[in-house]
């Protein structure tokens, strides 16, 4: 399977098809007095329905199944992306710019970029070879992001007026970012999948903690000031966080 990924992935697409034309979802419900209307959100894969109060339950389910073609189709990408591991790709996007992704077998383990392509070799002598393809993809992503964080990070932090201490970036599962006291921030190496505006936003939100180590009305306009559009990056990260958890065997 490790050596012909197109015809396995082929497999699994057509299969994957079949459970969708079957698929069935259910939904919650959040009645609100102050909404208006009525509103649906995709959040990791969980269908949310929030309503007015004196909306009936009929009339909710009515307004579900006339945007049900809707839901599907968030949810058959959501699940898509969220069931597949790095190694069931065949392209992905570092930094916004997207890569073919080829596993093969060779003498030596290595990993090469060139021409928007990725080649992941795997010595032929290793027997789990699918860790050691993931721990080479994990290298090369946590390289080239920290690469892209520390010249980022050096135009951010001079536009807000801020220092910081040092860089570091490592495998989290639920937090993209994180800055402490003395200054030392850490990023998700998932950023690196993230669009690079993305990715911006988070440098932006963690070198803002340089200035307000909380999250008050003060610290969110300072992140405004220097990332007008943060509430769509917050989005984004919540709508594909999970998404973007590939990096899985
Ligand atoms: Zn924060």
């Amino acid at each position: 399977m490790f050596d012909c990924y197109d015809k396995s992935h082929v497999k699994y697409e057509r299969c994957y098809r079949l459970i969708l034309v079957l698929m069935s979802f259910s939904y919650q419900v959040k009645y609100s007095s102050k909404r208006k209307t009525v509103a649906i959100k995709i959040e990791n894969s969980c269908v949310k329905v929030y309503a007015p109060n004196y909306i009936s339950p009929k009339q909710i389910e009515e307004f579900v199944d006339l945007k049900s073609g809707w839901i599907m189709d968030k949810l058959s990408f959501q699940s898509n992306t969220l069931v597949k591991s790095i190694l069931e790709q065949r392209q992905i996007a570092v930094l916004g710019q997207v890569y073919e992704l080829c596993f093969c077998d060779g003498a030596t383990s290595t990993l090469s970029e060139s021409n928007n392509l990725i080649i992941v070799t795997t010595n032929r002598k290793v027997k789990c070879k699918r860790t050691v393809a993931l721990k080479q993809l994990t290298a090369y992503l946590k390289l080239t992001l920290t690469e892209h964080l520390e010249k980022r990070l050096e135009l951010l932090s001079e536009q807000i007026g801020v220092t910081y201490e040092s860089i570091k970036v490592r495998q989290y599962k639920r937090r993209w970012g994180s800055c402490d006291k003395q200054g030392r921030l850490t990023f998700n190496v998932q950023l690196a999948l993230a669009p690079t505006e993305i990715i911006d936003y988070v440098l932006v939100h963690e070198l803002c903690h340089r200035v307000y180590l909380n999250h008050s009305r003060e610290f969110w306009q300072l992140v405004e000031a220097y990332s007008p559009l943060y509430r769509d990056s917050e989005k984004w990260l919540k709508e594909n966080g999970l998404s973007l958890d590939i990096l899985k065997l």
